[in-house]
């Protein structure tokens, strides 16, 4: 299997449920659009990430 290379995904972990899911660096960079989190449904600001990789 061949890992797909995002280079514009940011990996943004949920201040709710401390879950990782990766979100495009646009969407970070930004800082105004809200992100989604898939595993608790939470809606958040990319300030208020619990914790943000970027490659
Ligand atoms: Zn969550």
């Amino acid at each position: 299997m061949v890992a797909e290379k995002e280079g514009s995904a940011v990996f943004v972990r949920c201040p709710s449920c401390s879950g990782w899911f990766n979100a495009a660096a646009p969407l970070i960079d930004r800082g105004d659009i809200p992100l989604y989190c898939p595993s608790c449904t939470r809606r958040f600001l990319p300030r208020e990430a619990a914790e943000i990789d970027r490659p």
